[in-house]
């Protein structure tokens, strides 16, 4: 049977990752829209291989471009924020929401309200929109599968189980390229070296977060919206080889572990397949050759960014919206040579200090924490 889909953030990394699986497994999936930011010529390239109804481009400065890449296909071009709402908004059996940062959080909320099957990868979404999103989810009925490994090895190890029996969540992570750099190592960091993650090949923005373990701390706090468990059961551990992806450990002492090769065609696989199982062309695990895994506590005082996401999460309101927007401010500073490594931390603590909005109640409402909170963020760029 064929089922229809639409992948917003298709020209990305798990965009590619999607469609690699999508062509691997082509007689199953009717793709309907896909969206980028700009890459008009990429958008254009995938919307004719995958015989896609729609392309749209978010920035809408660049729809010109797609139109003339498209002219001749029969393919409906769009462009601006409200064509990604408009496009999310086509029925779909399966959406995959893969747009980095919180411009992905309009279009998911409009694809969570067809009450069919969102895949989740754009994690700073739902950071940002919390009960927001989750009440919309509830309200739907819809399907939200988790793309971010842990959170999708976390689902895996939460089958047949009940929350209500679980003891701890451990989250685990790489620690990212820099775990092992001094306070004072970290300041000189440049771009370069944040953005080269030793295991996985993912997109600038979370490269950088996983280097300041802002990635672990917005996972956090992701976790605790996917899995009620509450905040005083989940929990951190480096495990710099990523080969478990996160745990669940039982009422009865049982610990279940989701392993595989740190290749998100993995989780996205067992998203696109579920219930069910699909083939990927993923490496096996080879236990043997890997040798060894190991554990450490994280270090919150060369990398603060978990311990500012657990406050935010037990905080409240509409302070992990405020970290998630002060950390996107930070971050593109920071890949812009403007700031230095170790200030995104202290952008996005400050950012916190200064602003404590009531707990957004709407869209909208996030959506103007999520301004506000870039605002007071943009106005401490210093000059390195
Ligand atoms: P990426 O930068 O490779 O791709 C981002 C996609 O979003 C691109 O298609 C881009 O054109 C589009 N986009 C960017 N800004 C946009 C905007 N303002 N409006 C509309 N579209 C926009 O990022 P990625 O690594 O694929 O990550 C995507 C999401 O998945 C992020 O939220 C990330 O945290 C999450 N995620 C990624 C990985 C990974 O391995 N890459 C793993 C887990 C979770
Ligand atoms: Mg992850």
């Amino acid at each position: 049977m064929t089922r229809t889909i639409s992948i917003f953030g298709a020209t990305g990394s798990i965009g590619d990752s999607t469609l690699d699986l999508i062509r691997s497994d082509r007689e199953s999936w009717n793709v309907v829209a896909l969206s980028a930011n700009c890459s008009a010529e990429k958008l254009a390239q995938l919307a004719r291989e995958f015989d896609a109804k729609l392309a749209v481009v978010g920035d809408e400065n660049c729809l010109p471009e797609l139109r003339e890449h498209l002219s001749g296909s029969g393919i409906e071009a769009t462009g601006g924020a409200e064509a990604l709402v408009e496009a999310a908004s086509r029925p779909v059996d399966m959406t995959v929401a893969a747009i980095v940062g919180c411009a992905g959080l309009a279009p998911t909320m409009a694809a969570i309200e067809q009450g069919n099957t969102v895949a989740l990868a754009n994690k700073e979404a739902l950071v940002s929109a919390g009960d927001v999103m989750t009440a919309k989810v509830a309200e739907h009925g819809t399907t939200l599968l988790p793309v971010d490994s842990e959170h999708n090895a976390i689902f895996q190890c939460l089958q047949g189980n009940d929350v209500a029996d679980v003891r701890w969540i451990t989250l685990t992570a790489s620690g990212g390229p820099l775990r092992e750099r001094s306070l004072d190592e970290l300041a000189a960091v440049t771009p370069e070296q944040a953005v080269a993650h030793p295991n996985w090949d993912m997109g600038a923005k979370i490269s950088v977060d996983s280097a300041t373990m802002f990635n672990k701390g917005l996972e956090f706090i992701e976790a605790h919206h996917l899995f009620p468990v509450g905040l005083d059961r989940l929990r951190i551990v480096v495990h710099p080889q990523s080969v478990i992806h996160s745990m669940v450990e039982y009422r009865d002492g049982s610990t279940l572990a989701q392993l595989g090769p740190s290749d998100m065609r993995v989780p996205i696989a067992s998203t696109l397949a579920h219930p069910r199982r699909m083939d990927t062309q993923c490496e096996p695990l080879d236990l043997a050759k890997i040798g060894e895994l190991t554990f450490f506590a994280p270090d919150e005082e060369r990398f603060p960014a978990t311990k500012l996401a657990r406050e935010a999460a037990h905080a409240g309101g509409g302070a992990p919206a405020v970290l998630n927007a002060a950390n996107e401010v930070a971050v593109a500073a920071f890949l812009d040579g403007q700031i230095r490594f170790t200030q995104i931390s202290a952008i996005v603590a400050r950012t916190l200090d200064n602003y404590a909005p009531a707990a957004p109640q709407s869209l909208d409402d996030v959506l103007a924490v999520d301004t506000e909170a870039r605002r007071h963020a943009s106005a401490m760029l210093e000059p390195a």
